[in-house]
């Protein structure tokens, strides 16, 4: 068996970005009788428990029982969930933070003293094996835990390891992006629904377009200009709707909702 199969993760947090990571380790090596997740309430336990792994109300219960702790609470939470758990965690486990702009500096002073902490921002895509996931070493951990950390991930989607500088932008690029895309696909599908086609067709080829470009995009490497002008026939009705979102100013929106959501990553910390 895989070494990585008998590690033992935890999870402290039950919501969706928990959830998104467990249900894509599952898809790879990592076995549902080797996590276990807590939650205060048992509002989101249940969709746990349906896929065979164990959860509890205890915080410490997990931290005590896992090798690598994935904490997945909101930001504001983390100060008050570290310290809770602090006395149990031991030099040997690594404990990796999902939450937006709380640095890696802050997580290491609230942890007891040379604990090994890993910064990582996933994104909702992870549920469907999809996601886009930075992770930043913090000054304890080696290469030996990222690559773990890699190994645990790979069935997530893209995983890399970055500089701690970059996870702030990725944060607004890739974290918050995905819902930058939706609205994209939504004001398509409106455009479609205005010209009288009925909504529910509208919606699903607005997102099957969005995931078929995806595809494309990403398996073909090639840079997002050059696919563009593959389609703008000179005349042709691309160019006329490209010119239109030109003058509605989408390049500098998408641009500034990058640099606004990466900004208010920074200040969550
Ligand atoms: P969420 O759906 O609101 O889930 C938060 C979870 O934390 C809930 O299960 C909640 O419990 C639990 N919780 C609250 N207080 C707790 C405590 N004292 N001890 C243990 N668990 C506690 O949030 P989310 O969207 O998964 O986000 C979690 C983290 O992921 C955030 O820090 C966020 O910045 C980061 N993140 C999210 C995304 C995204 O797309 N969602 C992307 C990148 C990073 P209950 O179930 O009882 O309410």
């Amino acid at each position: 068996m895989n070494p990585d199969a008998q590690q033992r993760i935890g999870f402290i947090g039950a919501g969706n970005m928990a959830f998104g990571i467990a249900k894509g380790m599952l898809s790879g090596n990592v076995l549902p009788a080797n996590i276990k997740v807590s939650a205060p309430s048992s509002t989101n336990l249940g969709r746990f428990q349906e896929l065979g792994i164990s959860v509890t109300h205890s915080n410490i219960e997990v931290v005590c029982g896992s090798d690598v702790v994935f904490v997945s609470v909101k930001p504001h939470m983390i100060p008050h969930v570290l310290v809770e758990v602090s006395q149990h965690i031991t030099k040997k486990q690594i404990i990796v933070s999902v939450a937006a702009g709380v640095t890696l500096a802050m997580l290491e002073e609230l942890l007891p003293e040379n604990s090994i902490v890993i910064r990582l921002m996933p994104n909702l895509p992870c549920l469907v094996q999809e996601g886009a996931l930075l992770f930043a070493l913090g000054t304890n951990a080696k290469g030996e835990d990222g690559a773990l950390l890699l190994s645990l991930l790979h069935c997530c989607g893209l995983v890399e390891e970055v500089p701690e500088a970059w996870i702030d932008v990725h944060t607004g690029l890739s974290g918050s992006g995905v819902a930058f895309v939706y609205l994209f696909a939504e004001a398509l599908a409106e455009g479609a629904v205005k010209m009288g086609m009925p909504s529910a067709l509208a919606h699903s080829i607005a997102s099957q377009t969005v995931l078929g470009a995806g595809k494309l995009l990403r398996d073909s490497g090639k840079h997002p200009a050059q696919l563009r002008a593959d389609v703008c026939t000179p005349g042709g009705t691309t160019i006329y709707g490209l010119h239109t979102l030109e003058q509605g100013g989408m390049r500098a929106s998408v641009m500034n909702a990058v640099e606004s959501a990466t900004q208010r990553a920074r200040e969550l910390g």
